[in-house]
């Protein structure tokens, strides 16, 4: 993961957080980390007296959770919640962030998933990433071939393509998991087992990996063994 900028997409705020121990590892390196967020998260409240504030919460626990990671920017989509489509305006904006940002490697949901956000985001990402770097609707920037595409989760008809060593970054994935004070009762843990939990593991330091899944778009040839 020899990179410049990644580009990391999920579905909802806080999907992203799947592969916090790379994000973090990746930013600490001076690698650019980007997210890209296509749902505002809007129906992820659970209960009724957040529900007019639950995007603007959102919004603030993602900010929370980049400062976490080191993430660079992170970029908006606001769809509605269980409303992602891979229409024409969404596919175009897609091109034009992989057409601003540049990455060398872009980050997205695989298929093997039951939540329709999820299986949209494999869609657009998988047609917009293709397509950014085809010689097509110059006003939404110069082409870009983006090398190195991975999916970070929803693949489940195959063992893991790589498994990238977050060793002291495994706590990482729980200190952005506690930024989401919106989504705890989702996650079944209060802030003091968060605290715990990132206490003991820091001072543990077990060994750790992300897993990632190849794509077909991408040229990558030559992986390190998969450790058992
Ligand atoms: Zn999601």
């Amino acid at each position: 993961m020899n990179y410049k900028r990644i580009l990391v997409f999920g579905a909802h705020p806080d999907d992203e957080q799947t592969m916090a121990g790379t994000m973090a590892k990746l930013a600490g390196m001076g690698v650019e980390v980007y997210v890209a967020i296509f749902t505002d998260g809007r129906d992820g409240y659970p209960e009724p007296w957040m529900k007019d504030n639950i995007v603007e919460m959102r919004h603030a626990e993602g900010e929370a959770s980049d400062r976490v990671l080191g993430v660079k920017e992170r970029y908006r989509f606001d769809r509605p919640d269980a409303g992602l489509v891979n229409d024409t305006a969404t596919f175009k904006e897609t091109i034009e962030l992989v057409r601003r940002i540049r990455p060398d490697a872009v980050f997205n949901h695989g298929l093997h998933d039951r939540n329709r956000d999820h299986i949209s985001a494999n869609a657009i990402v998988l047609e917009a990433v293709g397509q950014a770097g085809e010689p097509v609707c110059a006003e939404l920037g110069e082409p870009w071939d983006t090398l190195h595409f991975f999916y970070y989760k929803g693949v489940a008809d195959r063992e893991p393509d790589l498994l990238y060593d977050i060793t002291g970054y495994a706590h990482k994935h729980l200190e952005s998991r506690a930024t989401q004070k919106s989504q705890h009762t989702l996650f079944k843990k209060t802030e003091e087992d968060f605290a715990a939990e990132i206490a003991g593991m820091r001072q543990e330091n077990p060994a750790a990996y992300d897993r990632f899944w190849l794509t077909g778009r991408t040229p990558l040839r030559d992986f390190p063994d998969i450790p058992t």
